[in-house]
């Protein structure tokens, strides 16, 4: 592959650089604190795996804008598609004037998400906003109220999803009140819970019985492989018995794949690796390349049920990122990049998995595809230490490696590299990564 930017890292300037310092200062008089952000540079322009600031620092993004920019940031074949509708020069509006590309990527969508039956999509503009709609659509169909979540969900930060979320702070605290009928429950955290997925679903469905009624939920909203909770997942079992208890229920059964999906853990979507067909798929960050676009894909009888105009939006399925959304699923299959994450995810695993029980601190090596991740603990049993994980994402960061956390207890660093991402950028940057956790451990 070719790059405008040079494959490699380099740091040129103390961190953040002077103009990186000046956009700082300017920030802190008109932005509103707030906005958090992990780097202290501002970003100039973004080639394939790397960020370059305006001081002329460059990072290796393991980033990739949260799991957004899978196909590598600036992909030409996606600008190319964005310039061109650009330059056909109409806002077109989904529900006043319809377009061929709205009709072409629900397809697409309904081709590429699990489960033989026949299947219809509808497109939004953030994760959130797919999972309200998913709620929407799911109550209408059942006539039921309840919403069945779980510890360590991530669903968003509008009203509805931060009532699904799990995390106070930094996402609900003072945000209050949430919306009503959300109901949370365990779910299955292996190396906390030491459970089965037959012990966890069992543990699970108990709770639902007893606190809700199974004939009162109109859906289960669950993360097949928990993002933003702590890159968790499920011991094996779990999911399908979830779902076997939904479709014996009549419950919509909702995978939230908005970060799990579209390529990121080897297949297009997660689901498909515990062997489940949701009746309802969520999708956003990496189905469209960086430009800000969601979709609801499922079951066609669920998907009618709301009446015409219940569901849309003016910005919904614009045609700038439905282009770049088409673009983007024909990168991840020309360039074959959902075998590219099962090849990075071989070399982390060996890059990582001796440290567990040699470095002490390095507790569980967990994930899929390229969605992996490092849970971090106290020396001598499995107390959570997000004091190392803050030492060794600032000292990465010091030398060109950008890594994000998550978890629950701030305690794990996730990978979630774009596809693009050279075998020589990621031995240097995993070689980063190993030495900031030997020397703080
Ligand atoms: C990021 C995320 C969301 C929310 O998406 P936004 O575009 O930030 O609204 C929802 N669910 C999951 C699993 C996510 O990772």
């Amino acid at each position: 592959m070719e790059f405008r930017l040079e494959q490699k890292r380099s740091i040129v300037t103390e961190l953040p650089g002077p103009k990186s310092q000046a956009l700082a200062a300017e920030r802190a008089k008109y932005v509103s604190n707030s906005i958090g952000s992990s780097l202290p540079s501002y970003i100039a322009e973004a080639d394939g795996a790397i960020l370059r600031d305006v001081d002329g620092n460059q990072f290796v993004d393991f980033g990739s804008g949260i799991g957004v920019t899978t196909v590598g940031n600036g992909h030409p074949t996606v600008i190319k598609a964005i310039q061109e509708t650009a330059a056909s020069g109409a806002h077109f509006q989904i529900n006043t004037a319809p377009y061929g590309s709205y009709v072409e990527l629900c397809k697409r969508l309904t081709e590429l998400t699990p489960g033989n039956f026949e299947k219809k999509a509808a497109l939004f503009n953030s994760g959130a906003e797919a999972l309200e709609n998913a709620v929407k659509i799911a109550r209408k169909y059942t006539g039921r109220d309840a919403i069945v979540v779980f510890d360590h969900a991530f669903h968003g930060r509008t009203n509805l999803t931060m009532a699904m979320t799990s995390k106070s702070m930094p996402y609900k605290d003072g945000f209050g009140p949430f919306a009503p009928e959300i109901y949370r429950f365990p779910a299955s955290y292996p190396y906390r819970d030491g459970l089965t997925g037959a012990e966890a679903a069992a543990r699970t469905i108990s709770a639902i019985e007893k606190q809700i009624g199974a004939k009162n939920v109109a859906a289960i909203v669950i993360e097949p492989l928990q993002g933003e909770g702590g890159f968790i997942v499920p011991a094996e079992g779990f999911l399908p018995a979830i779902v076997d208890f939904a479709h014996e229920n009549g419950i919509v059964f909702v995978a939230d794949e908005v970060q799990s999906g579209m390529a990121r853990t080897g297949k297009w979507f997660c689901s498909e690796w515990d062997g489940i067909e949701p009746d309802l798929i969520t999708s956003a960050k990496g189905i469209a390349g960086g430009m800000p676009l969601s979709a609801v894909i499922g079951r066609a009888e669920i998907m009618d049920a709301p009446h015409a105009g219940g569901i849309g939006g003016t910005y919904s399925g614009n045609p700038i990122a439905n282009a770049a959304a088409l673009a983007t699923i024909e990168v991840y299959e020309t360039e074959n990049l959902a075998e590219k994450a099962l090849e990075i995810e071989a070399k982390v695993r060996a890059a990582f998995e001796p440290l567990v029980g040699e470095v002490a601190t390095v507790g569980e090596v967990r994930g899929r595809g390229a969605m992996l991740a490092i849970e971090f603990v106290k020396a001598g049993g499995k107390e959570p230490n997000p004091e190392i994980v803050k030492e060794i994402v600032s000292d990465a960061l010091s030398q060109g490696v950008l890594l994000l956390t998550c978890g629950t207890y701030g305690n794990v660093i996730r990978l979630l590299p774009p596809l693009v991402m050279s075998d020589e950028l990621l031995d240097d940057a995993i070689g980063v990564f190993i030495e900031s956790i030997r020397k703080f451990s």
